[in-house]
């Protein structure tokens, strides 16, 4: 027989939260790369471009909105002057950074029009 399951005492009343919870990228991306990719503190804060510790901060207060949202507080992004965006061209394979929210339309090194936002791929079958 599985043993009964021991209540749980809440005293909350959802939703618990009703306002706008304000995201910025750089707070999304903290929680994409440690909580839904699973890397480490260190691997994700080489990839953003920030020490381990700022990136721990970042993704304290992600996390304290995420909360906020799931408990019904409605997400929102906004935009931050100091994150940038990735981008990488197909073609020479050139990435640069361009402010969020801004979209080129071609690579600024080979003129190229086959770019993407993101890293450059790594290429498949190279093991
Ligand atoms: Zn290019």
């Amino acid at each position: 027989m599985p043993r009964r399951k021991k209540y749980r005492k809440v005293s909350l009343d959802f939703p618990v939260f009703g306002g706008i919870v304000e995201f910025t990228p750089d707070e999304l991306e903290a929680l994409r790369l440690a909580d839904i990719e699973g890397l480490t503190q260190v691997e994700a804060a080489k990839l953003m471009g920030v020490s381990q510790p700022t990136f721990h901060r970042i993704l304290k207060e992600a996390r304290r909105k995420a909360s906020m949202a799931a408990l019904g507080g409605k997400a929102s992004i906004v935009q931050d002057e100091s994150v940038v965006k990735i981008f990488s061209c197909f073609r020479c394979g050139y990435e640069w950074n361009e402010r969020y929210g801004d979209l080129p339309e071609r690579c600024p090194k080979c003129g190229s029009e086959s770019i993407h936002g993101g890293r450059r791929r790594r290429r498949r079958g190279r093991r």
